[in-house]
């Protein structure tokens, strides 16, 4: 046997969630799926506007669907404070950007398992919104909006793509996406390297 040491189990970092700025605090179990409750582990208590302290206000709970684990679709209900500052009277919720874009409904992970899925599995949409538990129209416009977001960084890739927002059939887009995120991924893989 190795010596590699053990550390003790601990679902937040288990599901990649320290990395997303969230504690897990609680787990529901159901046969085809797991429910995480989580906080944001970052107060985000400072009002944005005059600087003042805010007051916790209320809770709301933001949704987001993860990579699924173990064959199970996993869904993140986030807990986040609203605060109202005791200067101003302005109201805010916890920053939860490291978790998710604003309005999204996937978790950074649950997008990345996405994009991975269809450009490195060749899954369909349809495999994707399953494993992940939302509708169809909820991945693609994720895995879509992800893809537009790589371009517009880069204004450079147009170089290679000729064919964007001329083709309506579905299954081209995904062969679109397969172009760009292939070099997307070839970028992260150098990053990592380096
Ligand atoms: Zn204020």
């Amino acid at each position: 046997m190795s010596d590699a040491t053990f550390a003790r189990p601990d679902l937040t970092t288990f599901c990649r969630l320290d990395e997303l700025g969230l504690e897990v605090i609680g787990q529901r179990l159901e046969p085809d799926r797991a429910v995480l409750a989580c906080r944001v582990i970052e107060p985000d208590q400072w009002c944005r506007r005059c600087g003042c302290q805010g007051a916790p206000r209320d809770t709301v709970v933001r949704r987001l669907a993860h990579e699924p684990l173990v064959w199970r679709p996993t869904t993140l209900e986030v807990t986040v404070r609203r605060y109202r500052c005791t200067g101003c009277g302005h109201v805010w919720r916890q920053d939860t950007t490291k978790a998710a874009d604003p309005r999204a409904k996937l978790s950074r992970r649950g997008l990345r398992w996405a994009l991975e899925g269809i450009v490195c599995q060749h899954l369909t949409v349809a495999r994707v919104a399953e494993g992940l538990a939302v509708l169809w129209n909820t991945a693609n416009d994720a895995v879509l909006a992800e893809g537009r977001r790589v371009l517009i960084d880069d204004p450079g890739r147009f170089d290679d793509v000729t064919v964007i927002g001329v083709d309506e059939h579905v299954v081209r887009h995904e062969a679109l996406l397969f172009r760009m995120e292939v070099k997307d991924l070839d970028r992260f893989a150098v990053a990592a390297a380096g």
